[in-house]
């Protein structure tokens, strides 16, 4: 690698770092190849190629991150990066290592997310020994049926479960796709592991995911009442969370919603623009109030329909002769 190579990389990292990320690469697309991965497209952010991390990457990312103070609130992420692009981190060969060096150098908080491909004695070995550092978020996705569908090459699940018996995870998500899908995973997990956070909900298809995974995940949807109510009635010991659709959630803030619109006082031949979720909501409770642009999020496709994630391009499409608009 050329010095005016490695320098811009070294930038890269340090445009990582500032953000309190760990940035290891793979050096390639992350070879997990889930069906329902939103990296597939990455349009939507600026991202660089980046090499497999090397020990000499390591040592001038670990030097940087060291330099930073240690804050309480703060948690160093492995497995988000911003500018490079997401892959299963814990698929590097030396990204055991280097957590336990992180771990055992500085007094920083680390956060991972993984579907689970570390080894389960020695991540459940260092939680116990670093308590409350680590916050471990296993994407589990699915134990049932559509787990080879959706995750030909993600690990086991008997690897998953070794992963969840032990103090390393923090938080499991994991999804509706049918009947006896979310509730079957709820009381597994919850069975070997009562201390982690059980995240279920659904997930949302995107343009680029295949017809059959789509599918999919529409049944999830579909099922996701029924899927949660079994749930509440187990009682299980775990905390739990729910992660709503988009059109929920904004039912749900639908108050906050209308009281940020009557605040921007604006008058009835304004624009205003906004996508499915948050048009619902004005269209219903401030009918006439404004003009109300509903946009589609283009980016994203598929179903969705959140107002908060559509993009200025999304925006652009969409405006005829409007002269001023109103983004939320
Ligand atoms: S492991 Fe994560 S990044 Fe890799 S393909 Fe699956 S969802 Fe995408």
């Amino acid at each position: 690698m050329s010095l005016k190579d490695q320098e811009f990389l070294y930038s890269v990292f340090r445009k990582e770092i500032k953000d309190r990320k760990i940035p290891l690469s793979l050096g390639k697309t992350c070879p997990v190849k889930c069906t329902f991965c939103y990296e597939m497209d990455h349009t939507y952010r600026k991202t660089f190629e980046t090499p497999l991390t090397t020990q000499e990457h390591w040592d001038f990312i670990f030097k940087e991150i060291r330099s930073f103070p240690t804050r309480d609130s703060e948690s160093w992420i492995l497995g988000g990066n911003e500018y490079m692009e997401w892959t299963d981190l814990a698929l590097h060969p030396k990204a055991m290592d280097w957590i336990e060096e992180f771990l055992e150098k500085t007094d920083k908080k680390i956060t991972m997310f993984s579907v689970g491909y570390f080894d389960p004695e020695r991540i459940n070995r260092l939680a116990e020994k670093y308590p409350g550092r680590i916050n471990f978020e296993l994407s589990v996705i699915t134990l049932g049926s559509y787990r080879e569908q959706l995750m030909p090459k993600g690990p086991s699940v008997k690897q998953v479960l070794a992963v969840l018996d032990g103090p390393a995870v923090t938080s499991a998500n994991f999804y509706s796709f049918g009947s006896g899908s979310m509730s079957e995973d709820a009381k597994k997990i919850s069975d070997i592991n009562k201390d982690c956070l059980l995240w279920m909900g659904c997930l949302t298809p995107l343009k680029y995911i295949d017809a059959d995974t789509t599918k999919v995940m529409r049944q999830g949807k579909r099922f996701l009442p029924g899927e949660a109510r079994k749930i509440y009635d187990m009682n299980l010991p775990n905390v739990q969370m729910i992660h709503t659709e988009s059109d929920i959630t904004a039912f749900l803030n639908r108050n906050k919603i209308i009281k940020t619109f009557d605040a921007c006082e604006l008058e009835k031949k304004d624009w205003i623009v906004m996508a499915g979720n948050v048009h619902r909501i004005l269209t219903l409770f401030r009918r006439g109030r404004a003009r109300f642009l509903y946009v589609p999020n283009d980016t994203l496709g598929g179903d969705s329909n959140c107002t908060t994630l559509l993009t200025f391009d999304d925006v652009a499409k969409r405006i005829t002769n409007q002269r001023v608009i109103h983004l939320p």
